[in-house]
C-alpha cells in the first residue's frame, strides 16, 4: 500500500504543531519542531494569511497526517462518516480512532502510529482471539487486543510499553500490561478526543 515516505518532522512544521509522529523522539530535545517551529522551505518564516479554503485545507491535512493516511483513504472515511447518522465530523474522528493501528498505539504497544501499522502488518496482534494483520481493521467496543505470545519479546513493542506513560492511556481503554493485552471498554465521546482539531472545517471542505 502507498504511504508517505518524506520527512515526518517536515509535516509537523508545515502544520505548525507537534503531530507526534516519531515516538519518543517527539518528547526529546531532538524534536525538529522545538528547534525550528516554522514552516519548511525558503519562505517558511514569512507570515502567511490563509483564505477560508486555506484554513479548511490545513485542518484536513493536519488530521490526515496525524493518523498517517493518504488522501484517498482519508476521503473514504469521510464518505462513510457522511453516510452514517449523527454528526459527520464526530463520525469521522471515530472511524480514525477505531482503526486497529491507532488502538495499538493508544494502548502503548507501539510508540507511534506508523510503528503500530508496521507491527500489525507483521502479524503481532490478536483481536478478540483472532489474528488480524490489517491496520485499517475497525475495532468495536468490547474488543480485546492482545500481543501474540511469540511476539512478546519484540523490542519495539516492549519499548512502546515502557514509554506510553509519557502520553498516558485514554480512559476508554483498559490495558493489562502483564498479560500484554488491552480492552476497548467503550468508544470515546467527542469530548474525550482531545487532539487539537476542528473537524467541522474538514466537513466544510469536503462538502463544497
Ligand atoms: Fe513532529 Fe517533533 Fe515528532 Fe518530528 S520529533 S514528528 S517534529 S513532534
Amino acid at each position: 500500500m502507498a504511504r508517505y515516505r518524506g520527512s515526518e518532522c517536515r509535516l509537523c512544521r508545515r502544520e505548525g504543531l507537534k503531530l507526534f509522529l516519531k515516538g519518543d523522539r517527539c518528547y526529546s530535545d531532538k524534536c525538529a519542531f522545538e528547534r525550528r517551529g516554522y514552516a519548511p522551505g525558503e519562505h517558511g518564516q514569512m507570515r502567511r494569511k490563509f483564505s477560508d479554503y486555506g484554513v479548511q485545507l490545513r485542518e484536513k491535512q493536519k488530521l490526515k497526517r496525524m493518523y498517517g493516511l493518504l488522501e484517498k483513504q482519508f476521503r473514504g472515511y469521510f464518505e462513510k462518516a457522511d453516510r452514517q447518522k449523527g454528526i459527520t465530523g464526530t463520525n469521522l474522528l471515530l472511524f480514525l480512532e477505531r482503526r486497529l493501528d491507532n488502538m495499538v498505539f493508544r494502548m502503548g504497544f507501539a510508540s507511534s502510529r506508523s510503528e503500530a501499522r508496521q507491527l500489525v502488518r507483521h502479524n503481532h496482534f490478536l483481536v478478540s482471539g483472532r489474528p488480524v494483520n490489517i491496520p485499517s481493521y475497525i475495532v468495536k467496543a468490547g474488543d480485546e487486543i492482545q500481543v501474540r505470545e511469540n511476539s512478546r519479546n519484540v523490542e519495539r513493542i516492549l519499548e512502546g510499553m515502557e514509554t506510553v506513560a509519557r502520553r498516558g492511556v485514554p480512559q476508554w481503554l483498559e490495558v493489562d500490561k502483564s498479560n500484554f493485552k488491552g480492552v476497548v471498554k467503550m468508544l470515546p465521546t467527542r469530548e474525550e478526543l482531545t487532539m487539537p482539531v476542528q473537524e467541522q472545517l474538514v466537513v466544510e471542505l469536503y462538502s463544497k
